[in-house]
Order: structure tokens, then C-alpha cells, then sequence
């Protein structure tokens, strides 16, 4: 492994002060950073930890219902906070799909909306164009893990299971870093390869993510997440789908949002599923209608195809399910 120096930062603006010279990373749980530096996928001259940051931890309601989830709180309490089990399912149960039990008591919610994404070419000894400007190996490889949307140039797909459902709850992170503090809606962080293919999201050099705000839920919304893995055991989404649904005590779908993992280098949101079910009681025939929407405009490769039906199955059972 390369050699770093090590920094424990006591206060938000001593970590941005150490990760403002270049070469610096932050260090929460360390899951996912700790890979990444033994694979050497990107160069670190020195590690910021902020795991010992306590103002960063915690989940707490809002007096106007909003609730503030630190940066730094465990996965797994994120899953079994009673707060987040009643006010946002769809986190919750996304919470609760990730890794294995040790990974969610020592990965943090920033980091699994930070963590790098897991092409084996990405993570493995390849030159690839995300890494280092070369071709992006997928195309002609194994891309059985792949994206199947706005895969231009480099096709990897985001990994984390709640960032799709943060994204349907409308929630937005704060960032705080050289030139102050900064709050962007979750929808616009990630960056897709189209934009940057160098980057997964907005952070600037120096800034670090200090919570995360979900706003408060209409009293009709009803939340969901749920995923297909390979394994039942662990595994990350080969597909996933987190709904947002405002729905009239009628059953009409009153406004949605419906966002995907495992099929984009970013949470896909799909504009056009919402736009089928809105206004609409889900029938049989409207949540036909919005898996086959869902998927207009797919670009599968070789080994990916199978993601196409996957992503229309699983949309249909949720979407039956909320009905
Ligand atoms: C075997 C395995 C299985 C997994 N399965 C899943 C899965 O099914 N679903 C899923 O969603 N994830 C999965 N993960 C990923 C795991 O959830 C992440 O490793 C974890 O969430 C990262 O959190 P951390 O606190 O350990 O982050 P770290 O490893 O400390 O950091 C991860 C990255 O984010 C940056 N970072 C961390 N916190 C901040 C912050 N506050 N501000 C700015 N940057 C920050 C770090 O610099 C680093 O680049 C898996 C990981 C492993 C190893």
C-alpha cells in the first residue's frame, strides 16, 4: 500500500483546513476507502479522519418536521431509527439492503453516498478511462454489471442503495469546505460520466459532507426501496427502485418519484414512469404502462440485457405493492 500521513481532525474546520492541499482524502468508516487505497485506485498523500467528529453523528427532527441526519451516522442506525422507519421508509429500508451487518455498524451514510463505484475494471489493474483516461474496458469485456443509462464513455453504475432513495425523498446533503458551507439537493450531487467522467459527484478538493436533510413528508407519501442482488447473503443492486408516492385516499398517485440503482453511473430518476402513473389509481394496465416507460432509451450491452426485464419486473411488483 502507498504510504500517507494520518490526520484525526477535532472539529469540521480543521479536517477542511488538512483536506484543502491536494493529495488529501476523508476518512469516515473506512470500508470503502481502505479498498480503494489498497487497489490503488487513486493516489493519497494523506488521510483526514473525521470518524471522531461527534456533531456529525445522529438523526433529529426539525421543528417544521425536517429530519437531519449527520454525515457520520452509522447505516445501521439509519435502518432501525424510529424517526426514519416513520417519516421515511424508503431510507430505511434502502438503509437496511446494504453490505452486511459490519459494513452497515461501520460505514457511515456519507460515506455510502461518497464511496467510489465498483467496476472490477475501475477497481482491478487497468488503466480505464475513469482511472486514468484509457478506454473504458466494459464495452468490449465483462459488462454483466454495467450500466444500461447514461453510459457515455465509461459505464459504471453507482453502488449505493441509499443515495436512489434520498434522491426520491427529495433530501439534500451540506457540504462545507474552504469557501464556507454550501447545500445542494441530492439529485444534483451525483455526476454522470457525460458531465465528468473523472468524478462521482459535486465535492470540490477540501469539502467534506456534514449531513444529509430530508424535508418533511406530505401526509399521504408512502415509501419504498428494494433491490436484486446475485446473493442473498450480500451483494450490491444489480437493480433497485426507491419510490416517493404522494397518493389521495382515493389511491390516485398524486406526485412520484421513482429512481433507480444499478442501472446508471448516478441514481436514475425516470422522469417518464412518473409522468405515466401521476394523476392515475395504479391499475394493472397504468403499472404496465410505466415499467415498459421506464426503460425507454436503454442502451444494454453484451452481458446486461438481462437488467431491461429485471428493471421492469421489480418496478411493476413495488408499484403493485404501494397500490
Ligand atoms: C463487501 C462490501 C459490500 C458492500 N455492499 C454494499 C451494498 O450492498 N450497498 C451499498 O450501498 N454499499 C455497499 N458497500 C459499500 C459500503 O456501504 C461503503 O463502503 C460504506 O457505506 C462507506 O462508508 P464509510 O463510512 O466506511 O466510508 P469511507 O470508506 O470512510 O469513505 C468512502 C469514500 O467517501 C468519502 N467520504 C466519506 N465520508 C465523507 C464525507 N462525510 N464527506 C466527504 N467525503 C466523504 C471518502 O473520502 C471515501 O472516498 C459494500 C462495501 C463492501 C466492502
Amino acid at each position: 500500500m502507498q504510504n500517507f500521513s494520518y490526520v484525526k481532525a477535532t472539529s469540521v474546520d480543521e479536517a477542511v483546513q488538512q483536506l484543502a492541499e491536494g493529495g488529501a482524502r476523508v476518512h469516515a468508516g473506512g470500508t470503502d476507502l481502505l479498498g480503494c487505497l489498497r487497489d490503488d485506485v487513486f493516489e493519497v498523500d494523506r488521510v483526514v479522519s473525521i470518524s471522531g467528529l461527534e456533531a456529525l453523528k445522529g438523526i433529529r427532527q426539525g421543528s417544521d418536521g425536517t429530519l437531519r441526519i449527520g454525515a457520520l451516522t452509522p447505516i445501521a442506525e439509519v435502518a432501525s431509527n424510529p424517526l426514519i422507519l416513520e417519516r421515511a421508509q424508503a431510507l430505511a429500508q434502502a438503509a437496511a439492503e446494504v453490505g452486511t451487518p459490519q459494513l452497515r455498524n461501520q460505514g457511515t451514510l456519507g460515506g455510502n453516498l461518497c464511496q467510489k463505484p465498483r467496476c472490477w475494471y475501475y477497481r482491478g489493474p487497468f488503466a480505464c478511462m475513469r482511472k486514468a483516461g484509457g478506454p473504458c474496458f466494459a464495452v468490449n469485456g465483462n459488462n454483466e454489471g454495467h450500466a444500461i443509462f447514461g453510459g457515455v464513455g465509461c459505464h459504471v453504475v453507482h453502488p449505493s442503495d441509499t443515495a436512489p432513495a434520498l434522491v426520491a425523498l427529495g433530501a439534500t446533503a451540506r457540504l462545507v469546505g474552504p469557501d464556507g458551507s454550501r447545500s445542494v439537493p441530492l439529485e444534483d450531487f451525483f455526476v454522470l460520466p457525460s458531465q465528468d467522467f473523472t468524478r462521482e459527484n459535486v465535492l470540490e478538493p477540501g469539502e467534506v459532507m456534514t449531513e444529509v436533510v430530508v424535508p418533511a413528508p406530505g401526509s399521504g407519501v408512502r415509501g419504498s426501496y428494494a433491490k436484486v442482488r446475485g446473493r442473498r447473503s450480500w451483494d450490491f443492486a444489480l437493480v433497485g427502485v426507491a419510490l416517493a408516492l404522494d397518493m389521495a385516499s382515493d389511491g390516485t398517485v398524486e406526485t412520484a418519484r421513482v429512481v433507480f440503482s444499478g442501472v446508471a453511473a448516478t441514481p436514475w430518476r425516470s422522469g417518464a414512469a412518473e409522468r405515466v402513473i401521476t394523476g392515475q389509481r395504479l391499475t394493472p394496465e397504468v403499472i404496465r404502462l410505466a415499467a415498459e416507460a421506464a426503460v425507454e432509451g436503454a442502451q444494454p450491452m453484451t452481458h446486461n440485457q438481462y437488467k431491461v426485464p429485471m428493471m421492469k419486473a421489480l418496478l411493476e411488483r413495488e408499484l403493485a405493492a404501494m397500490a
